[in-house]
């Protein structure tokens, strides 16, 4: 047995080797992919191997096959859609969990990362100033967050109206009303699918993208039955958030479930500065966000928040006898929508271990600054408009006409020093940005806006 272990080290240490020149490469490399998808599966793909390969010969193969394809999203000069870096740390605890192996659902079967995701969920609660008695589940991302607090608000909210989906289903009972602000995020519209909710209602918003309470108290008045209300904290074009402290006491007196997402927004409430932003948030009944955008931890990982353990549990955990589990101690396979997962909070419980309090407050402070930074250099660019109140991590900018905005935003994509979304927002077209990334720093800014004004004064 133990002559197979050495069998790892030349592999690893060629991965560690590639990381780094990866990562090194960064400074100076386009932050667009330079090859075609075609070159790139010709490389990579054919026919399948007769035989054996080396693990090493393996790892540099595929190294040297991909990195033309790569895109330089933890660059700090990447601002592509809403896409975290990844900090040091987390990173690192990111290659030791692949190395553990454990199954991450059970406490008895792996104490240790299981130990660690918990000290990290009650960390993100503190950080978050959300309920220290809520569960927290470690999900892909905000898409299966979302679905998770949404599976506790169908399962709360239909047993209170005499019906139990989980021993029932959906169909004969209850229909559950779902009242959103038209600008929510589409995977929102995603999990209510998985849910069999169907498409939601949606509440008019403002020129920021704003839920408007009015409109939701008419909506709230103008049915009845199970009522969940989806709020948002970060708008994907202006960074903005709903009224959440009104909007969730108004939708608690009409006894609906308060959902938030957060994805990239939540982690406003860990800086003091930001914190008026997600006011009466904690207020709200469950709670998604996102660990591998604004916190900057490896794809995949998200948080799902659910101040109301009892219909989480109902709706999500398993039994079986070869579980097991701890009754009653909690597992992690009773808050999450899957058994098997490694233990993707371990690099949450490394990045927050790192920066503590004062460090998470500087990474989302600083997010906002370089936002800010990116907003006033690009508004000071002739014939540009910067569209939103910068009051987060998103910036949108126009260029006169839509046709003109989309020509500087391919001119920008092109050009490689900087890689900004283009996107439609409020029926004009548009340049995105959203700093994300723990490493930009006032130098990628400064190259960031003179690439914009390149492509802005070509024509
Ligand atoms: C990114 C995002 C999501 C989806 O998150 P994934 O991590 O891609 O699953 C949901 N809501 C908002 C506001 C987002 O920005």
């Amino acid at each position: 047995m133990t002559a197979r272990w050495p069998a790892f080290a030349p592999a690893l240490d060629r991965a560690a080797h590639h990381a780094r020149e990866w990562l090194t490469s960064l400074a100076e490399r386009p932050v667009h992919p330079r090859a075609h998808p075609d070159a790139l599966a010709a490389v990579l793909g054919g026919p399948l191997p007769d035989g054996p390969t080396a693990p090493e010969t393996v790892v540099d193969e595929l190294a040297a096959g991909t990195e033309p394809g790569l895109m330089g999203m933890p660059s700090g000069r990447f601002f592509g859609w809403v896409i975290g870096g990844t900090h040091p740390a987390a990173l690192a605890a990111d290659w030791l969990t692949s190395a553990w192996d454990q199954n991450a659902a059970m406490r008895r079967s792996s104490p240790g990362v299981v130990a660690v995701e918990d000290a990290a969920a009650a960390w993100a609660l503190d950080l978050l100033g959300l309920p220290p008695g809520a569960d927290v589940g470690f999900v892909t991302g905000a898409t299966m967050a979302n679905f998770t607090g949404l599976a506790a608000a169908r399962q709360h909210l239909l047993a209170g109206a005499g019906w139990d989906v989980a021993r029932d289903g959906l169909a004969g009972g209850p229909r559950v009303r779902v009242l959103v602000g038209a600008e929510r995020h589409e995977t929102l519209d995603l999990a209510l699918r998985y849910l069999g909710l169907g498409t939601p209602t949606a509440v008019a918003v403002d020129a920021q993208g704003r839920l408007v309470v009015d409109d939701l108290e008419r909506a709230l008045a103008d049915g009845d039955g199970p009522t969940i209300v989806c709020l948002q904290a970060g708008n994907l074009h202006s960074g903005a958030f709903d009224p959440l402290g009104d909007a969730t006491d108004l939708a608690h007196r009409h006894g609906a479930w308060v959902h938030v997402d957060g994805a990239f927004g939540l982690w406003a409430a860990a800086s003091p500065r930001l914190r008026s932003l997600v006011a009466g948030y904690e207020r709200a009944d469950s709670w998604a966000t996102d660990a591998h955008k604004t916190l900057n931890v490896p794809y995949d990982c998200g948080l799902a928040i659910v101040a109301h353990p009892e219909p989480l549990r109902r709706a999500l955990g398993m039994r079986a006898e070869y579980f097991a589990t701890f009754s009653g101690a909690g597992d992690p396979l009773e808050k999450v929508p899957e058994l098997s997962r490694r233990a993707r909070g371990v690099p949450v419980w490394a990045v927050l271990r790192s920066l503590g309090r004062s460090g998470v407050e500087d990474l989302v402070d600083s997010l906002v600054a370089n936002a800010r930074a990116i907003a006033d250099g690009i508004a000071g660019i002739e014939g540009a408009q910067v569209v939103n109140d910068v009051v987060f991590t998103q910036v949108c900018v126009a260029f006169g006409s839509d046709e003109r905005t989309r020509a500087v935003t391919a001119r920008v994509l092109a050009d490689g020093v900087t890689w900004m979304s283009g996107s439609r927002w409020q029926g004009r077209d548009v340049l995105r940005v959203s700093v994300s990334n723990w490493s930009t720093d006032a130098e990628d800014v400064a190259r960031s806006v003179d690439a914009v004004r390149r492509a802005a004064s070509t024509d």
